[in-house]
């Protein structure tokens, strides 16, 4: 099968699916080094480094693996307003980022006239930096509006492309829904992010190679693939612990780690435009582990936590979840 990938010919569904089973060493370490030599930015150790903020851990759904649902009471809620955003947008050191992302679950507290002004405002403060919003699904007019304001990078993640699983995993979402909000985001020109998990339950070596082909289906311009990672306050996470702490069982047992490696590799290698977040912290990096990086060029950094201390007297906030996300 590497074969194919060393010609670099067109994969198939099947041959991803024999990659993403491919369990020799050797092998996956010459896959990685494949798709590192089809990277953005091949034999590099710099990444692009972005930095995201989350300004509200407000959501009105419930995706079963997701401590933001709306069930989690648990969880202390906060919202940002528009002059804490922008006075976090002002204190950051612009040279030590390449992109920023500021980013919600499903709450539609923010108008869309609110979130133009945070347009106009970062368009205005951040310079030539890429400037791109997640805000969930919204209509095909209330993303045009964005696009009108001169928002032109928005992110929303599929989180998983079997539309079962999807059902499954987001009781009150609709796996069309979602498919159409992105469509509506190529059509009207944006720059588009996604992203999906691996290793929910029920997930089939066909369910990721799916996941990948839909990256290329969708044209996707930034790609982000995360672990699932169970959080003790979802109903996912109670069914983890219940099955041993390990999911999956379509699949069998697998090293998550690897299986996160092997899907950055070969969604490199058959989206080769796209950036790839990798997803581990740029400075805990090693020279050797850039080895792994699989292809992918981007580099989620927490510039902030610290930075924003000094801004906000809410450590609180900072507390409960991290209003900079790091993934
Ligand atoms: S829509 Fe996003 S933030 Fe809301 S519960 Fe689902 S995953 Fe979490």
């Amino acid at each position: 099968m590497l074969d194919k990938v060393k010609n670099n010919e067109e994969l198939t569904k099947q041959d991803i699916v024999s990659l993403l089973k491919m369990d020799s060493k050797p092998e996956l370490e010459e896959l990685c080094k494949i798709a590192n030599s089809e990277s953005k930015e091949p034999d590099s150790c710099e990444f692009k480094k972005m930095v995201t903020l989350k300004f509200s851990n407000n959501c009105a759904t419930n995706c079963l693996y997701c401590s933001l649902r709306k069930s989690n009471e648990k969880l202390k809620r906060y919202r940002l307003t528009f002059e804490q955003i922008t006075k976090a947008l002002d204190h950051l050191d612009t040279s030590q980022f390449d992109c920023i992302l500021l980013e919600i679950g499903q709450d539609k507290y923010y108008k869309i006239q609110e979130i133009k002004d945070l347009i106009n405002y970062a368009n205005k403060c951040l310079g030539n930096k890429t400037f791109a919003v997640s805000i969930g699904e919204r209509t095909e007019i209330e993303y045009k509006m964005l696009k009108d304001a001169g928002l032109n990078f928005c992110f929303l993640r599929h989180k998983i492309s079997d539309p079962i699983l999807y059902r499954n995993l987001h009781p009150d979402m609709k796996y069309s829904n979602r498919i159409k909000a992105l469509w509506s985001l190529k059509k009207l020109g944006f720059n588009v992010g996604s992203g999906v998990m691996v290793g929910l339950p029920g997930q089939t070596f066909e369910s990721l190679a799916n996941d990948i082909l839909m990256f290329k289906t969708l044209d996707i311009d930034f790609i982000d693939i995360i672990q699932y990672n169970p959080h003790p306050d979802t109903p996912l996470a109670k069914k983890f612990y219940r099955a041993g702490g390990y999911f999956a069982p379509a699949i069998g047992y697998f090293d998550i780690k690897e299986m996160i490696c092997k899907m950055t590799a070969i969604t490199r290698i058959v989206n080769k435009k796209a950036d790839i977040l990798v997803n581990t912290d740029m400075a805990n990096r090693t020279q050797e582990e850039l080895h792994f990086n699989c292809g992918a060029n981007i580099s989620i950094i927490n510039l902030t936590r610290v930075e924003l201390r000094k801004i906000f007297e809410t450590p609180k906030i900072l507390n409960s979840n991290g209003l900079f996300y790091k993934y």
